[in-house]
């Protein structure tokens, strides 16, 4: 007998079809005497349809009421899924974030998970009971509902495998494993039947959205062990593993894409001590993230600063810069949506140089010009205009020898 968490996303419970289909799996492995606790997402769509209206009655709107807004989505599958449990004679069970509880910090719209006692959880599997626990939501420590960020059900999913010391956390989506890119943009991507956690944690935070970034983050921390797979078909999915666990390492695993980024330049800025830091830490305090920066030499002690950071954040960066804007000292503030940023990940570029020059020559030749650039051990990030995504990625899964054979569209979109 083993303990498994299994995690539906939005697409595989989209509607009551999909739903009873998430049912009978979950009672398939009940029925194989495993215990199982589930974790749903909202009806894909749903989310973000909640979103924009937040965003349509106030661009910056109150932070704690999204939350309250956003978080119903999940309210409804979980209660659906317990239904369609039922009637396949399995004894399922709705749990809100709050009744879990899934304790998170106070940072609404991004909240981190601090806590989750998984005594409840398990009493209950041991009384032959299947939880069906809402993703994406938690209580802060006021006791309003926060949540965890888009994707966040997938963090949800893999916090509650490490609470419950579950075997195994599967999540199943609408493709059948993570590939070497999107296969939706590069229909001759590969499937991976492993992939090192560190590899699939860079992925992910630079917009390879199979998984979402902390959960992976979670999972390499907590040692859970990820199995992405197709709700849709019964295929093996891929594993995250460590990395010893790989035995051929290419020099480039994946490559990812983001159109959630923005671009912000701050002309003529004060070229002086202490200005990056009067620039940045009034975002970081607004819980702006930024990611990647650039800096010119200026020649009259001005300096042009560029940097981008997630578009819903914009708004909110827009304002604190224009609060900020004595201080800083800048001349005008730009800010440019259509930029996208496509990245490169592998393990194998630690060890060899030379990597990211091909990644340059290959935009290059498709005249893609690159508007920043940004590296870590084993990842090259580039930001182009957001027309040439496609282009750009599909150009590098070929030059790093990733293509496999064409193969049909993935299911479930
Ligand atoms: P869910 O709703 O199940 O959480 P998501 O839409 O969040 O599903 O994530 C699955 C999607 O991730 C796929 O449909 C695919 O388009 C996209 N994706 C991006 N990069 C990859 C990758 N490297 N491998 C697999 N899927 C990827
Ligand atoms: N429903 C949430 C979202 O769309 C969480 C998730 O799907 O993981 O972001
Ligand atoms: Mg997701």
């Amino acid at each position: 007998m083993a303990r498994i968490v299994m995690k539906f996303g939005g697409t595989s419970v989209a509607d009551l079809d999909r739903i009873r289909n998430v049912a009978a799996r979950v009672a398939r492995e009940v029925k194989a005497g495993h215990e199982v606790a589930v974790v749903v997402s909202a009806m894909s769509g749903v989310t973000n349809q909640l979103v924009k209206w937040c965003g349509e009655l106030a661009p910056l709107h109150d932070q704690a009421e999204y939350d309250t807004v956003v978080a119903t989505g999940e309210q409804v599958t979980i209660g659906l899924t317990a239904i369609a449990l039922q009637t396949q004679g399995v004894q399922g069970r709705s749990w809100l974030g709050w009744q879990v509880p899934i304790r998170t910090d106070a940072a609404h719209g991004k909240a981190r998970v601090e806590e989750i006692d998984g005594a409840a959880l398990i009493a209950a599997m041991a009384a032959g009971q299947v939880p069906v626990i809402a993703g994406f939501q938690g209580v802060g420590p006021d006791g309003r509902v926060t949540t965890l960020g888009r994707g966040g059900s997938d963090l949800s999913a893999v916090a509650i495998a490490a609470a419950v010391k579950a075997d195994r956390c599967d999540i199943y989506t609408d493709v059948d494993g993570i590939y070497t890119t999107d296969p939706r943009i590069v229909p001759r991507a590969k499937k991976l039947d492993r992939i090192a956690y560190e590899e699939m944690l860079e992925l992910a935070s630079v917009g390879a959205k199979v998984l979402q970034t902390r959960s992976v983050e979670l999972a390499m921390k907590a040692r859970v062990r990820i199995q992405v797979l197709s709700s849709f078909a019964d295929l093996p999915g891929s594993l995250v593993v460590d990395e010893d666990e790989i035995v051929e390492q290419p020099l480039v695993t994946g490559v990812a894409y983001s159109r959630d980024e923005a671009k912000v330049t701050l002309r003529r800025v004060p070229d002086q001590p202490g200005i990056a830091a009067r620039v940045f830490g009034p975002l970081a305090e607004a819980n702006v993230n930024v990611d990647m920066i650039v800096q010119n030499l200026g020649a009259d002690g001005t300096t042009d600063m560029t940097f981008t950071l997630g578009r819903a954040d914009l708004p909110r960066a827009r304002q604190v810069l224009e609060e900020n804007r004595p201080s800083i000292g800048y001349d005008s503030l730009l800010a440019d949506p259509a930029v996208a940023k496509i990245s490169i990940v592998g393990i194998g570029m630690r060890s060899h140089a030379g990597v990211a020059a091909t990644m340059f020559s290959t935009l290059a030749a498709k005249g893609i010009n690159i508007q920043v650039i940004s590296t870590s051990e084993i990842k090259t990030s580039v930001l182009v205009g957001a027309e040439y995504t496609e282009l750009a990625v599909r150009a590098l899964h070929t030059a790093y020898g990733l293509d496999g054979p064409e193969a049909p569209p993935a299911e479930g979109k």
